[in-house]
């Protein structure tokens, strides 16, 4: 994962309760190690929607965990 700013290298990590936004949240987000750039779960979605369209959203259903049983 690279960072749409600046192309630095991005660090899975832990964002809570941005700006009190909201109340007491912990969510999975991403880190940039080069001008802090945070991206969020939430904010990553919108993205792939807004880029990718209905289409693409419904083909891969990213919010449905895949699990492999071997
Ligand atoms: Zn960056």
């Amino acid at each position: 994962m690279t960072c749409e700013r600046c192309n630095g290298l991005m660090v899975r990590e832990q964002i809570c309760d941005l700006q009190g936004r909201s109340s007491s949240l912990c969510v999975d987000g991403y880190r940039c190690l080069l001008c802090g750039d945070l991206v969020d779960a939430m904010i990553l979605d919108n993205r792939q929607r807004s880029l990718n369209g209905v289409e693409t959203f419904n083909r891969t259903r990213p919010r449905i965990p895949q699990v492999v049983t071997a």
